[in-house]
């Protein structure tokens, strides 16, 4: 112990970061970085004993400041709420450095980026998505909570294209009830109501109605109600409630967009009238189904357990029911879900160790980081080891300055984003007559707070453009960039670390070997292959650009919503077409085989756009395609430079 304070104190923060990564490495493997948003960097992970998918929210104490209320509001509420159109929080590890929230996976992205990729979706295809947030929103409602945040940011989309509820960061929980007024103004400026931006005192469930109405109209048009550059004609067109109905909308949608962002609270529609309101009913026959599906204890999943962990059903039973958001709860909920997509099988669990679950010591920790952002070191106590792999852990030198300048941004922006959670934790309440929203800002303040990779819908009109860069004010301040890559070379590297095979067969190699038990061994033998083949299938997954690197031919992939058919079935034409016309539009690229990293940049060289183009081969019909995915920037701008490209390059 003295010596890990001697050393902690002598090495400050790397020791800290060891600390850190082991912890999360002992019941995970860490892959690459799907998301980010005002306070955290979200990572793909695997759980190790069941072999499955994870979302790994990672942040910062440090970094976190004062915003740390904010994380402890999250996680409370996340660990209340447990519902199908809710994103799921299985674990909760928190560490001197940092604080891990290990959640329910959703690879379909954010509702934004689907909704962009599209144009707009079709009344039939808003309404599946609209009914899950009634459904979602009411439960919330129901439990006593206002989301307050709103926004197809914080919606994202799982496996089977469900809609899952994120980011409850902003939530409130009134003391005496949702029907208590609230004071925090907070959110984001387009999808705010009006009482809330006024200062008014509000009631929760009113003001997420209202959020929830520039959400269906998001969905149904493609762009915002209410937008302006200036933050005071937003303010005001928000308070007016007025905004112009496109000719597509059917008079049903007219209606209920009428019904929900109503100026008048009280004259507004209640989220109980939304679950059997006539629009969300057309076509189902059935109002919304809000309750939840989780209710009670799964037998199967305790029988797992304990006849996995040799220990009796009953003490199985009571180590669940705690629900302590440890290893324990992340088994039972993962197996649950295992469950529900008919996977468990008796053989649920890849045993390596009864250690796992009971959170003893773990030696292997280490060797599961495939994630180069980790420190690949291990536990305090060892300064040997640590020695032997001080190579890998980041030191401040290692870490890419431009790294410190995206966390100080984050905060800065989170910052900006919200007045302090006033409903839940103690703070001045100095705030409370004035806009809590991004105050106007001088031109000075407003050069200094756009960020170019603004990330908003907003009215197409504007939009239309392929001007890059381009300052505009009253956006956003907490949109996230989701699937923001790492940049350059320190992203090929962590590519090229995380997936490397040399790496992989170690990890399973120390993962059986060194317990030295033969019955374990035995086991192991076993699970390996398995995770052998599962880890294949992540690999396979998730290595799609290093792989492209490496081939001579064009990937063939299925038809998704972000691939564009040409008509063309030479991949190299289409390829080299691409080519000749990236100079003229002033975009920069790499190419890796038939991929380009593309990216552009404003004032100053700072890239202000970055996004891939890779010519695919299409199953059926037999034609040559162009996968496209934004990586950063504004969205509209990204797609009118991407279709102006693609048009210019006649394919
Ligand atoms: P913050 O609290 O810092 O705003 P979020 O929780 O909103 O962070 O997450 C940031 C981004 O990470 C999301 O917008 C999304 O793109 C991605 N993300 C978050 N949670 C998940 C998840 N469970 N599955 C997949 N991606 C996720």
């Amino acid at each position: 112990m003295s010596l890990c304070v001697c050393l902690s104190q002598l090495e400050g923060c790397v020791f800290g970061e060891m600390d850190s990564a082991a912890e999360l490495l002992k019941y995970y493997e860490v892959y690459e970085t799907i998301g980010s948003g005002g306070f955290a960097k979200v990572k793909l992970g695997r759980h190790i004993l069941t072999g499955e998918k994870v979302a790994i929210k990672i942040m910062e104490k440090k970094e976190l400041g004062e915003d740390l209320p904010r994380v402890k509001v999250e996680i409370e509420a996340m660990k209340s709420l447990s519902h199908q159109h809710v994103c799921r929080l299985y674990h909760v590890i928190e560490t001197n450095t940092k604080i891990y929230m290990i959640l329910e996976y959703c690879p379909g992205g954010e509702l934004f980026d689907y909704i962009i990729a599209k144009d707009r979706l079709s009344e039939e295809e808003t309404r599946v998505f609209f009914r899950q947030i009634v459904s979602a929103l009411a439960y919330v409602h129901s439990q006593g909570y206002a989301h307050r945040d709103l926004k197809p940011e914080n919606l994202l989309i799982d496996e089977d294209h469900n809609l899952k509820l994120i980011d409850f960061g902003l939530c409130a929980k009134p003391k005496g009830g949702l029907g208590y007024e609230l004071m925090t103004c907070c959110g984001s400026p387009a999808y705010a109501a009006p009482e809330l931006i006024q200062g008014k005192a509000y009631i929760g469930s009113e003001a997420d109605v209202w959020s929830m109405g520039v959400l269906l109209f998001a969905l149904l048009c493609g762009y915002l109600p209410f937008d302006d550059d200036n933050c005071m004609v937003l303010y005001r067109k928000i308070t007016r409630g007025s905004y112009n109905n496109p000719h597509w909308l059917s008079p049903g949608s007219i209606l209920l967009l009428n019904q929900m962002m109503q100026v008048d609270p009280k004259h507004r529609v209640t989220i109980r009238q939304l679950l059997d309101h006539p629009w969300t009913m057309s076509g189902y026959g059935t109002p919304v189904e809000w309750h939840s599906n989780w209710g009670y204890i799964d037998e199967d999943c305790i029988t797992e357990m304990s006849v996995s962990l040799k220990i009796s059903r009953q003490s199985t039973l009571q180590l669940v029911n705690e629900w302590k958001y440890d290893q324990t709860t992340a088994t039972y909920l993962l197996l649950l879900s295992k469950k529900q997509r008919g996977n468990l099988s008796g053989s649920g669990l890849n045993f390596l160790s009864k250690t796992l679950l009971f959170n003893d010591d773990d030696d292997d920790a280490e060797d599961r980081c495939y994630d180069d952002d980790l420190p690949w070191v291990p536990t305090c106590p060892s300064a040997e080891k640590r020695r032997d792999h001080s190579k890998h852990a980041p030191t401040p030198e290692r870490e890419p300055i431009a790294h410190h300048h995206r966390h100080q941004e984050r905060r800065d922006r989170s910052r900006e984003r919200t007045n302090e959670n006033k409903e839940n934790v103690a703070v001045a309440n100095k705030d409370a007559d004035i806009f809590a929203l991004p105050a106007p800002r001088s031109p000075v303040a407003n050069r200094k707070a756009t960020r170019p990779n603004k990330r908003v819908l907003t009215t197409p009109t504007r939009n239309n453009t392929n001007k890059v860069g381009g300052g505009s004010t009253c956006k956003d301040p907490s949109r996230k960039r989701p699937r923001e890559r790492m940049e350059g070379k320190e992203e090929e590297e962590m590519e090229i670390l995380a997936f490397s095979p040399e790496r992989r067969s170690r990890s399973l190699d120390l993962a059986g070997a060194s317990r030295g038990d033969s019955s374990q061994k035995r086991r192991g033998g076993k699970v390996f292959g398995s995770l052998e083949r599962g880890l294949d299938k992540v690999i396979t997954l998730l290595t799609p650009s290093k792989r492209r690197g490496l081939r001579d031919r064009p990937r063939r992939i299925k038809a998704q919503y972000n691939v564009t058919l040409t008509s063309q079935t030479n991949p190299d034409q289409v390829l080299n077409q691409i080519l000749s016309i990236l100079p003229e539009k002033h975009v920069d690229f790499a190419q890796k085989g038939y991929t380009l990293k593309c990216r552009t940049q404003g004032d100053f060289g700072k890239v202000n756009m970055a996004f891939e183009l890779e010519v695919c081969l299409l199953h059926r019909p037999e034609v040559v395609c162009v996968r496209r995915q934004r990586l950063k920037g504004d969205s509209w701008v990204y797609k009118h430079l991407v279709e102006d490209i693609l048009s210019t390059s006649s394919i």
